[in-house]
């Protein structure tokens, strides 16, 4: 006898079948980590070898065409797709496992800084370049003063793991090789004229990880985050208050436009003291420049002001830029002048998703131990990889590459002519990387 089934149960039916066999595909996909732990420990000596290179070949933002042709033909060479050219320099790589499943992305930033180094490395960079500056046209010397170089080395070396791994992974890799994380005057930096590019579409990216050596003087092989702001927002603000100039014995007859700045600058001090939540994360409001006047007795007609803001909470941001505008366009107002204020929206806080962050814990942990610290204090500089964060749940960690027997006061930092990140930490940022994404992509 044969009983029809009402369209709509054969189709729930069918639907069902399909969701168990998709649930029995990805619920086959389990990563053999001691597997992915030897092919990193495999790549170890390139990854060196590609970080020296790298390191005595380092370029300005937006000019990292030696660097992002090897990385194409590195990832070519291992099977993903790639595509190049995304905001000028970028290199994205597709690893497609052919299976269903999320999309997780990886990145890596590329470009070096105008330092001279003083490391006195064997590799250490002799490169120049021609720089336009106010001064003329100037020879300033090159370094990977920020450890990009490592950076890109070690998602070349999780790449290579990946790869390798393929055949235990559901879902997509995408590989994000950015220019320019230290950005150039007046102009947007890598991470965001990648977004706009659409780097985070096709195929839409579910969780995207990063990392950055250094920042804090943490042994090498140490892993430090937080949930939430972990790097701060970064906003430039120029005021210029318009008054009345007059004589300075006669202040009656203008408009003092010094004293409404005097009154401004207080009255930002108040934002962060009397109407930010300082329980929920700290803030500052820094007026950095002042300038009014040029004889002891004349009121002049106008004050300039600029100044920083940092904060790590993306809503109190927006409420600081908002009080900032308010407070001084009022303030000014309240005498008789003009305030007009603009705004330079610079690097948005680096905000790790709690959700994710939680949820990779114990990749994290199975790879360093309890050398993975999960609450270090905020720190007050800030990284492009935030524009990512702004899109898709994201996750950056530090890498510690303090070298075993240095004092963290003996430190030099990111950016200093002697940074000399240890080697001894690729290896952990290789595994990580690579751990990271097969466990996202796997559920493990
Ligand atoms: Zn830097
Ligand atoms: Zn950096």
């Amino acid at each position: 006898m044969n009983i029809r089934r009402p369209r709509q149960i054969r189709t729930l039916l069918f639907t069902t079948i399909l969701c168990a066999q998709t649930a029995a595909v990805l619920a086959q996909q389990t990563v053999d980590h001691t597997q992915l732990d030897a092919a990193a420990t495999k790549v170890l000596s390139e990854v060196v070898n590609w970080r020296r290179d790298l390191h005595a070949h380092p370029e300005l933002a937006f000019q990292e065409q030696r660097t992002s042709d090897i990385i194409a033909t590195e990832l070519h060479r291992m099977g993903y797709e790639v595509s190049r050219g995304m905001a000028g320099t970028g290199v994205v790589g597709l690893l497609k496992t052919g299976r269903p499943g999320p999309v997780v992305a990886l990145r890596a930033d590329m470009d070096g800084l105008p330092v001279m180094e003083d490391t006195g490395l064997p590799f250490a960079s002799k490169q120049h370049v021609k720089q336009n500056t106010p001064q003329g046209n100037t020879e300033v010397a090159l370094m990977h003063a920020c450890g990009h170089d490592m950076h890109v080395a070690m998602l070349l070396g999780a790449a290579r793991v990946l790869a390798d791994l393929r055949g235990q992974l559901s879902g997509t890799v995408k590989l994000v090789f950015q220019p320019a994380e230290e950005g150039v005057p007046n102009a947007p930096n890598g991470a965001e004229r990648m977004v706009k590019a659409g780097v985070l579409d096709s195929p839409k990216v579910d969780a995207m990880f990063g990392l950055h050596v250094g920042i804090t003087p943490q042994p090498t092989g140490t892993i430090s985050l937080r949930a939430r702001g972990l790097m701060a927002s970064s906003d430039t603000f120029d005021i210029v208050v318009k008054g009345q100039q007059t004589h300075g014995a006669l202040p009656w007859n203008g408009v003092d436009p010094i004293v409404v700045a005097a009154q401004i600058i207080l009255g930002l001090q108040t934002i962060v003291s009397r109407q930010t939540n300082l329980t929920l994360a700290p803030a500052v409001i820094t007026v950095g420049t002042l300038q009014g006047g040029q004889r002891a007795n004349i009121v002049p007609g106008e004050v300039k002001m600029s100044g920083t803001i940092r904060s790590f909470d993306p809503a109190m941001r927006d409420q600081i830029l908002a009080q900032v505008r308010r407070t001084t366009e009022n303030l000014a107002l309240a005498s008789g002048a003009t305030a007009n204020v603009s705004i330079d929206a610079g690097y948005p806080v680096t905000w790790n998703d709690p959700a994710l962050t939680a949820k990779m814990l114990p990749s994290l942990r199975r790879i360093a131990g309890t050398a993975v610290l999960t609450d270090v204090p905020p720190t007050t500089t800030s990284e492009d990889f935030s524009f990512y964060g702004q899109r898709v749940p994201s996750m950056l960690f530090f890498l510690g590459v303090n070298p075993p027997g240095t004092a963290p006061t003996d430190w030099a930092p990111n950016h200093s002519p002697r940074f000399n990140p240890d080697e001894g930490a690729l290896l952990t940022g290789v595994r990580t990387l690579a751990s990271l994404a097969a466990d996202y992509l796997t559920g493990n």
